[in-house]
């Protein structure tokens, strides 16, 4: 039996990975992802630094 295999511990470097979406905003045109900017609670959507999200763009009738 060879030595040298090491015990990967890759446990430590888990990370609570959470999905990030990007779009950008429909308002001012400006990158925005969910890792870095609030979702908003109603819509799902990423709120924008200026304040836009879904909510006022009725999200039921935009084809996303
Ligand atoms: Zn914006
Ligand atoms: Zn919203």
């Amino acid at each position: 039996m060879k030595g040298g295999i090491k015990m990967i511990d890759e446990g430590k470097k888990t990370q609570t990975y959470k999905y990030i979406r990007q779009t950008h905003c429909f308002n001012c045109k400006k990158d925005i992802n969910s890792q870095q900017y609030d979702e908003c609670v109603d819509c799902k959507g990423i709120v924008c630094s200026c304040g836009s999200c879904f909510c006022e763009w009725g999200y039921s009738e935009f084809s996303y």
